[in-house]
């Protein structure tokens, strides 16, 4: 039996989230698995209901748990809130109550949806599959900040600060991923200019001693970010700093056609994760039942594969998701051709349900 820790979160998530475990159950039933479900509520659901982003309740029942499935939080209700209790301050509680310090993001175009890849298929050659891995507990968004003022004028400063053991977690989980793929890992950062990623690539050289089936090279950020665009089958595993995770992840996940169908996983030192597609709330398109359940459901394959070690209902996912794309179904954000057979959300996610099997 495990114990799935479940967060709607804002927006669209009640919708995505509801479907991904409609998923999880066809899962159990067809494997003879065993979920139990427990509700929780973070971002601005909490503020509303109990004044904080992320309740005690929260934290303790996701320590609590085998995984923690996670919708999206924050929406314009709450943009003028303090930035302490701002919805997305959830978010980076969990990650650090967690102890969740890596997140993968794997960036793959299906061959059906490559009319959705923002790029030419001379580039693409009708698929992409390579995967990002983000450190995610460190640097600037957790160092220290401060303003001040200096002879009447206004100074800010955030600092970066990365240490060996940080840097050698991040890196093991990359090899480890190569391993299992196609043995490349390309380390980004901006080591002409940074000290912190002259200790990245220092770290790196160490950590590959172990490793040395795999091939290790280095990219700065700024040609990282070309590269992406215009070579994406030139990678493999990424590895990186949280910041430059964070915006190359975004760029990255357009290529695969859709925000909506991109998932994510965040680990730490043991089994327990957290698992959540990688967009945000989407206000815009919420309550009408045509956001793409996608990214959420191979959020809960991420989930029976990394935390689980369930593989092949993991690939039961995986596989029913690649026969509806195939089948021409296409919520509205991946609609693009006039063959498309458009549906809701609770379609596409009923489609993939028919298609799980042993
Ligand atoms: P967003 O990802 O919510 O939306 C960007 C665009 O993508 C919108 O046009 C939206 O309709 C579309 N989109 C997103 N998910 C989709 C899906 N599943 N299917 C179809 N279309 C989809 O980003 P935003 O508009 O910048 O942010 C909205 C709110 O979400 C903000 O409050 C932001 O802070 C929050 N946010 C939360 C998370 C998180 O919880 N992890 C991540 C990013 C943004």
């Amino acid at each position: 039996m495990y114990n799935i820790a479940v967060i709607y979160g804002d927006g669209i998530g009640s919708e995505i989230i509801k479907e991904a475990v409609n998923v999880l159950e066809k899962v159990s039933v067809t494997f003879d698995i065993k979920f139990n479900f427990n509700y929780f509520i973070a971002g601005g659901e909490a503020i509303d209901k109990v004044g904080v982003p992320l309740p005690d309740d929260t934290i303790i029942g996701c320590k609590n748990s085998d995984a923690v499935l996670l919708g999206s939080v924050g929406g314009p209700a709450w943009d003028n809130v303090p930035s302490a209790k701002r919805p997305e301050r959830a978010i980076l509680g969990l990650r650090k109550e967690l102890g969740l310090f890596s997140n993968i993001r794997p960036i793959k175009l299906f061959n059906e949806l490559e009319s959705a890849c923002p790029i030419k298929t001379r580039i693409t050659n009708g698929a992409i599959d390579f995967v990002i891995i983000r450190e995610l507990t460190g640097g600037i968004y957790f160092g220290k900040k401060e303003r001040l003022q200096k002879d009447g004028i206004a100074y800010a400063y955030d600092i970066e600060e990365y240490n060996e053991i940080e840097i050698a977690r991040a890196m093991e989980l990359g090899f480890a991923t190569a391993r299992l793929r196609n043995k490349h890992v390309t380390l980004v950062d901006k080591a002409n200019v940074l000290e912190t990623s002259k200790l990245w690539r220092e770290v790196a050289n160490k950590v590959h001693e172990d490793y040395k089936d795999i091939e290790l090279d280095f990219l700065y950020v700024d040609n990282a970010t070309m590269q992406i665009i215009l070579n994406p089958n030139s990678f493999d595993v990424i590895v990186t700093s949280n910041i430059f995770g964070d915006i190359i992840s975004d760029e990255a996940s357009v290529l695969c056609g859709s925000i909506g169908l991109a998932p994510s996983a965040s680990l730490g030192e043991t089994s327990l994760g957290l698992y959540e597609p990688i967009h945000g709330s989407a206000p815009d398109i919420a309550g009408k039942n045509i956001a793409n359940p996608i990214g959420s459901i191979l959020s809960v394959a991420m989930m029976l594969e990394y935390s689980l070690k369930e593989y092949d209902a993991a690939k039961s996912i995986e596989i029913a998701v690649k026969n509806v794309i195939k089948d021409g179904l296409r919520t509205k954000d991946i609609a693009k051709d006039s063959t498309d057979h458009l549906v809701s959300t609770t379609e596409m996610a009923n489609a993939i349900i028919n298609y799980i099997k042993k």
